[in-house]
């Protein structure tokens, strides 16, 4: 199968088609990428600040940048001009130099919050409580250069899809929790970043903006 071919049965699958679809071409060559452009994709997801930097000077300039993976808070500086949207924002630390970097060129950078849904340890993200408390914090308050935008989750990796399904239902209702909350006017979450190839249509059901979607596109990754 065809990127374009695989685009179009992934498109026709969706629950709901208004689901922001984000290409996540990591460790794909600029080829590929251009393929799925030609077949209507502008939003592309990588995880490493230094090949999203090498792959979009080559390709056209209406492509919105999504820097996917965890940030290391001193390759931000890197992005600043190029990125569109930074879901994994896992800590205060790291949104404070995104301020910095952000404020020095006169930007104002659009990021989600990352929260740990899943299972495992090694996941990085805030949890509930620091996700509250982050949200209605006055140094959030005072990120002038941050436009916090909403939420992204990864969920448990596992065949169990009941168990997928309450950590995205989960996750949903604390995006809904926390947008009744009375917040800065930079934060306005309207968008929730949950689904990858192996669980899109489960994370769409309970409720996703926007699916990060690879292996499904491109093939899966050496
Ligand atoms: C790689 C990656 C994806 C896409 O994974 P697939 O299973 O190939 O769809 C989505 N989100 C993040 C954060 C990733 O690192």
């Amino acid at each position: 199968m065809s990127i374009k071919e695989n685009l179009s049965t992934i498109k026709s699958s969706f629950l709901d088609p208004d689901c922001t679809l984000v290409a996540v071409s990591k460790t794909k060559p600029v080829e590929a990428i251009q393929e799925a452009y030609a077949a209507g994709i502008r939003d592309f997801g990588e995880n490493k600040v230094q090949e999203l930097m090498e792959k979009a000077p080559q390709l056209p300039s209406d492509i919105r940048w999504h820097m996917i993976g965890h940030l290391q808070r001193n390759k931000v500086k890197y992005l600043v001009d190029t990125v569109h949207l930074i879901h994994g924002v896992d800590s205060m630390r790291l949104l404070r130099e995104i301020e910095k970097q952000a404020a020095k060129v006169g930007r104002v950078l659009q990021v989600l919050l990352q929260v740990h849904i899943a299972e495992e340890d090694s996941k990085f993200g805030f949890d509930a409580e620091e996700l509250q408390e982050a949200l209605l914090s006055e140094e959030l308050a005072a990120c002038r250069h941050v436009k916090v935008c909403g939420l992204m989750g990864m969920a448990t990796f596992t065949e169990d899809e009941a168990q997928v399904s309450r950590e995205f239902e989960g996750l949903k209702r604390l995006f809904d929790r926390c947008k009744s909350l009375s917040l800065p006017e930079h934060v306005q979450l309207e968008t929730l970043s949950m689904g990858m190839s192996g669980d899109y249509l489960l994370a769409q059901k309970a409720g996703s903006t926007m699916v990060r979607i690879g292996s499904a596109i491109f093939g899966a990754r050496a």
